[in-house]
């Protein structure tokens, strides 16, 4: 049998971790050939809601389980790891400062870049779940010298399920008919949900194929109510569903969060067309170098790489340029603090 990857997840006791750990048990993260080492890391307050999910997962009886472990010693949950999914967050307190937020976080993700750093496998790969993720990859990567700068990513997945999601429900068409989706920018209400690369019809046979946005004109009857929709509904509806789910669940979306981490884990070890994802840029779009910008990204296995040579136009440009300015603010204010 291979030998087992060791997982970290941050945050374990949370409730986007209650939700991972049982999917990457049963192996929907690496696959059903890779048995996995789960680590729970968790601070003083969380480590027994994190020990009663190490519990549940024993009463899982999980063939691909091969060990769990609960710690709050960083060093401990990252010895060795390969994969580490950094959910644990400061969240944002009513009345609390950008600059607060940002300190907070930055005692938060500081300590575990250095951490991986010194301990994590050779083939590390992290991804921030926890907010502001963009800005929390950007301090753990620059608080991490051991480690490509690279190997860290932020979670967009979800933004960008949640637009397909909408597609389909608009054009009463399945999941997999829609592809070529972007999220671009920042993973906070200014992100840019773009559709204008994306196709519509029996993807992976062709002929059949129409750009989403043709789509969406023949059903809503013109070019301008479709780009009404997707100004006035679409954009706003897929940058604000945290607040909707929170509003009609009563809690905030915990589920298909863990599930688009799933995802986002999945498809960049085990490669990828287009999907999106927030990484470090290389000056890809004219977004500064080192932000973490979510862009439309592809996978060979071996790293998310941004999909390149796509034209944007002046409403999309704009509003990229929009969501880098608060990525640019968010990095000047982590500067100010001395994190980075
Ligand atoms: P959740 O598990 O619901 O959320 C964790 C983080 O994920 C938050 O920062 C949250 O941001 C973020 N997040 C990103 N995308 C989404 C999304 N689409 N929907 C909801 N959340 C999203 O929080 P809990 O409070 O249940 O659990 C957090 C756990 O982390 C606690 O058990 C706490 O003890 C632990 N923790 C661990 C640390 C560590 O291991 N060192 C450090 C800090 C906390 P947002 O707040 O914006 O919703």
């Amino acid at each position: 049998a291979p030998q087992a990857t060791t997982v970290t997840v941050t945050g374990a006791g949370g409730q986007i971790g209650y939700g991972l750990l049982f999917r990457i048990a049963a192996g929907d993260m690496l696959g059903p050939d890779r048995p996995v080492r789960l680590r729970l890391l968790e601070i003083p307050q969380g480590l027994k809601a994190a020990e009663g999910a190490a519990l549940e997962l024993q009463d899982g009886a999980f063939s691909l389980l091969e060990h769990v472990e609960v710690t709050d010693d960083p060093r401990v949950a990252f010895d060795g790891c390969s994969i580490a999914l950094l959910v644990g967050a400061r969240p944002r307190s009513a009345g609390m400062e950008r600059a607060d937020l940002l300190q907070a976080n930055a005692g938060i993700f500081g300590p575990q870049g250095a951490a991986l750093s010194e301990v994590a496998a050779d083939d590390i790969r992290a991804l921030v779940v926890g907010n502001p993720a963009n800005t929390n990859a950007l301090i753990a990567a620059a608080s991490a010298p051991g480690i490509p700068a690279d190997r860290f990513s932020a979670l967009t997945r979800l933004d960008h399920n949640r637009a397909v999601g909408q597609l389909v429900a608009e054009l009463d068409a399945r999941p997999d008919d829609i592809d070529g989706v972007a999220i671009w920018g920042n993973h906070s209400s200014t992100q840019f949900p773009d559709v204008s690369h994306a196709v519509f019809g029996p993807v992976k046979t062709g002929p059949d194929v129409t750009m989403v946005f043709d789509a969406l004109a023949a059903k809503l009857g013109s070019s301008e109510a479709a780009l009404a929709w997707l100004d006035d509904v679409f954009v706003p509806r897929v940058a604000q569903r945290g607040a909707e789910i929170i509003r009609v669940r009563g809690s905030s979306s915990a589920a298909s969060a863990a599930n688009a981490a799933i995802e986002h884990v999945r498809d960049e070890q085990g490669g990828v067309a287009w999907t999106s994802a927030a990484v470090v840029s290389h000056g890809e779009y004219g977004v500064p170098e080192g932000l973490v910008c979510s862009f439309p990204v592809r996978s060979d296995g071996d790293g998310y790489r941004v999909i390149e040579g796509l034209d944007l136009d002046d409403r999309a440009r704009a509003r990229l340029a929009a969501s880098v300015d608060e990525l640019v603010a968010e990095r000047d204010a982590v500067r100010a603090l001395g994190v980075i």
